[in-house]
């Protein structure tokens, strides 16, 4: 494969956090290139309504926001490539980024490599992943008209998503493994408020039971210890994420779940290497910290790489 080595920095990672950096490096006169494995948008794409990202009053859809964003990220030339970063080589002043297609010299990386869903790893998961379990319920929600689903999890997620879920299944039970919702305050006033939904506490899912499609599930009760069924047609799992980081395993340093750490500039330990979004330890996940990552990044590697301008002649 060619080397190729017109672009200063490359962004791994298509969401809000890598099109905010490359918006910001590109404008910044740096000839910028992102990678993305699917499709530009990651997560935030299966939201179905964004209610509290500034600027917009009524709801808008995360993918009607990621479109935005890319767009504005192409009018100043940055580059988006569908291609899946194999590797990265970061030890030497230029960074090595190489793809299923080709490889790529930069003078800085920023790893904007978002998060993916968390499973339960429980029988019947997997046996049943798009048989009646599923991991996006903007996807798969409209399967369920009239019939009854569960939503597994506490946090913001399962909560938002299973408001989204009345608007097709007639019940929508929430399992959570505590008394306690994680989500914000707001949310839980409308869950609560919500008659399609009904709260099963300190319940967790032992097995997923069915035949073709999904039927059942075995829940434990944490509290009573007593096991029992719930007879269902689909279950959407919402129990967090997890940092898709491997890229850079054991160079960077990393929180206890894998999140990278950065300090304030988004800069990794190692120099011209920052990182930015749901891929990095951050006490809250929204499109609006990615975007401040990604663009305190973009400005980050900006001043590095002027900074180090007569090395790289
Ligand atoms: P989260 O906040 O980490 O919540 C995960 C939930 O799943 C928790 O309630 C947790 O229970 C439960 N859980 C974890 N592992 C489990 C297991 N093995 N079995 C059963 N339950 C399990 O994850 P999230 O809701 O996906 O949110 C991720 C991030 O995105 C958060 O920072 C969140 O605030 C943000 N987000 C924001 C919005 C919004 O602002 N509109 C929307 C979506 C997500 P415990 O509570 O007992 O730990």
């Amino acid at each position: 494969m060619e080397l190729n080595t017109q672009y200063d920095v490359a962004i791994v990672g298509g969401g809000p956090a890598g099109l905010s950096a490359a918006i910001y490096a590109a404008r910044g006169g740096l000839k910028t290139i992102i990678f993305e494995k699917t499709l530009v948008g990651g997560q935030i794409t299966i939201t179905a309504e964004v209610e509290n990202y500034p600027g917009f009053e009524e709801s808008v859809s995360g993918f009607d926001i990621v479109e935005k964003m890319q767009k504005q990220a192409e009018k100043f030339d940055a580059e988006i490539k569908i291609e899946e970063v194999k590797a990265i080589g970061l030890e030497g002043l230029c960074k090595i980024v190489e793809t299923n297609k080709g490889i790529y010299k930069v003078k800085s990386v920023i790893i904007a490599s978002g998060a993916h869903p968390r499973k339960l790893a429980i029988p019947g998961e997997e046996k049943y992943t798009g048989r009646g379990v599923s991991y996006c319920a903007t996807c798969d929600g409209a399967l369920y008209r009239g019939k009854v689903v569960a939503v597994i999890g506490g946090g913001d997620s399962a909560v938002e998503e299973a408001m989204f879920l009345t608007k097709f299944a007639s019940k929508v039970y929430i399992i959570h493994r505590r008394d306690q919702l994680r989500a914000v305050k707001i949310l839980q006033e409308r869950v609560f408020a919500n008659e399609k939904i009904e709260m099963i506490w300190d319940s967790v899912v032992q097995e997923i039971q069915g035949g073709d499609f999904v039927e059942n599930l075995l829940l434990y009760n944490k509290k009573t210890k007593k096991t029992s069924e719930l007879s269902l047609n689909g279950v959407f799992i919402f129990v967090g994420i997890i940092p898709s980081s491997d890229l850079v395993e054991s160079r960077v340093d990393f929180d206890d779940q894998n999140f990278i750490k950065t300090d304030e500039t988004m800069h990794t330990k190692i120099p011209g290497v920052y990182a930015a979004g749901d891929v990095t330890h951050k006490v809250l996940r929204q499109i609006i910290t990615a975007g401040s990552d990604g663009a305190t990044a973009a400005f980050s590697a900006e001043k590095w790489i002027e900074e180090n301008k007569d090395k790289f002649k």
